[in-house]
């Protein structure tokens, strides 16, 4: 393939893969988008690969299948409960790909570069690595707390601010030094294969960076994993576009930046639906120095059964239904959403109340709504019917817990306080569907389960869901 038919098809991979990214911005247009997003990516492999030997082909094709098998396999096997770890430890792959690439830009001794284009290219090589490491080991913790192999609590290591300073610090003074050593040729580590002037600062920098990474998530508190999520999103990107200069490739450069800001814009987003600010969220352990005596939840509870359910929601006029992440452990949306096209036949009124932060990655809720055949236009964004609850008379909150916890509002040691969240107790009667007391992924008590208009329904959603579907039928 000739160099301008090349570029020509890049360009034209860079705005599928813009058509993709907007597309993605609204359910009803998800699907298109991912289409988009696939002839991108189909048109950037065969473009990039044009031009290779055939024993470069393949080794391409046997990456390609053994690659694509393991994602297929993955994607077959992934509960939909799964895919925020899913996502997160993909993002662990972009950030050790930027590694590996790094790395072996750093030893390929074909690259004869001179003066400032040659620290330029180094400078590459470093911040690479650099990003790349930190994506990859914050992005393997993430995976270890969404997955609860490692517990949501935040490890907060005494001087935790100033271990970070040190570690900035000793990454700059370190890439001094790496500049240096290329020049004169000292610092190589033949054990490590690494026969390179500047090997050693490299090493070390690539060891405090997966450091830095595993230390930033550990320290992040439960309620504050969104912003982390979208965060690494973000970094997988520039890891990607910092790969994309180092092997001179502009569309990686363009997609990389095109994820890398728009995992920026998402980051806000959280920060913004979470009343935090994003460098206390990233400095570690924002909102959870006062985490013991937060949330003391006293009061009796009132249980409610099935049947009860479906009498007080035969006589409401106005019903919200507000999911959380314990809706799509129980995958209890059909059923539910068989539940709001009877009610809706009865001539009621049945809307879908979503925080910004249910379930555990972005946009959950909705993405499980949509896959039910929920109509859009039912389902509202927090700040568009927080104020309406006072006209609501059953609000049915299903496995969602930190997003209903009035102590964010109203208590300030509480590791949520500030967060906003769905006000349901202003409605008439609040019916909660979870299977005990526990707590949700903050670890934070909730006093709505011991409020005189709330009702808890117990047991997993999925069934006491039927179980009122039957009632209402009945
Ligand atoms: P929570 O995790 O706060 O609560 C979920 C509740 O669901 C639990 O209390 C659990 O109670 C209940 N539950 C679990 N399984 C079932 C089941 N089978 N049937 C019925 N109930 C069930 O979820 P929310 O959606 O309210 O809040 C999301 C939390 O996750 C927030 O703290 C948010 O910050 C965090 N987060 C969000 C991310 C995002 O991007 N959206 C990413 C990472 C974290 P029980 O065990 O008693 O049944």
């Amino acid at each position: 393939m000739s160099h301008s038919l090349v570029t020509m098809s890049y360009i034209v991979a860079a705005i599928l893969f813009i058509l993709s990214l907007s597309g993605l911005s609204n359910q009803e247009t998800s699907r298109k988008g991912n289409y988009y997003g696939m002839l991108g990516m189909a048109i950037a492999i065969i473009a990039t690969t044009s031009n290779v030997s055939v024993t470069a082909y393949v080794l391409l094709g046997a990456a390609i299948l053994i690659g694509g098998s393991l994602g297929v396999l993955a994607a077959q096997k992934v509960e939909m409960t799964q895919m925020p770890e899913l996502v997160a430890i993909m993002h662990s792959l972009v950030g050790m790909a930027a590694v590996l690439v790094g790395y072996a830009n750093f030893m390929d001794s074909s690259i004869n570069l001179i003066g400032v284009e040659k620290t330029i290219h180094e400078l590459e090589i470093y911040i690479g690595i650099l990003i790349g490491a930190v994506t990859f080991s914050g992005s393997v913790i993430a995976f270890g707390k969404l997955s609860e192999r490692i517990s949501g609590k935040p490890l907060l290591l005494p001087a935790r601010h100033w271990l970070n300073l040190m570690l900035l610090i000793g990454v700059i003074v370190l890439g001094g030094v790496f500049l240096q050593q290329t020049e004169s040729g000292d610092g190589s580590l033949p054990l490590l294969y690494l026969n390179h002037g500047g090997a050693l600062p490299l090493f070390i920098m690539t060891f405090l960076a997966l450091a830095f990474g595993v230390h930033m998530v550990m320290a992040i508190g439960g309620a504050d994993m969104p912003v982390v999520i979208s965060m690494l999103n973000s970094y997988s990107g520039w890891a990607a576009a910092a790969t994309g200069f180092m092997l001179s490739n502009d569309l990686l450069i363009v997609t990389g930046a095109l994820v890398g800001s728009s995992g920026a814009i998402l980051s806000y987003i959280m920060c913004h639906a979470m009343n935090r600010n994003f460098i206390s969220v990233i400095a570690g352990g924002f909102g959870t120095a006062s985490g013991s005596n937060a949330a003391v939840v006293e009061g009796e509870v009132q249980p409610i059964n099935a049947d009860e359910v479906a009498s007080l929601l035969m006589e409401a006029k106005n019903i919200m239904i507000i999911p959380g992440y314990g809706m799509a452990v129980a995958q209890a949306q059909h059923t539910v959403y068989e539940i709001t096209k009877l009610l809706r036949e009865k001539g009621k009124k049945v809307g879908f109340g979503i925080h910004p932060v249910a379930g555990r990655m972005p946009g959950h809720m909705n993405v499980l709504l949509a896959e039910a055949k929920v109509p859009y236009d039912i389902v509202f964004e927090m700040d568009e019917i927080n104020d309406d609850f006072p006209h609501v008379d059953v609000s049915i909150v299903i496995g969602a817990n930190d997003i209903v916890n009035p102590s964010a509002l109203d208590d300030p040691n509480s590791p949520i306080a500030g967060m906003p969240v769905l006000e349901c107790w202003k409605g008439e009667t609040t019916i909660v569907l979870k299977r005990s007391m526990a707590t949700g992924y903050a670890g934070v008590g909730n006093p709505l389960f011991v409020m005189e208009n709330t009702r808890m329904l117990f047991g997993d959603a999925n069934a006491t869901m039927q179980a009122v579907l039957k009632a209402l039928q009945g």
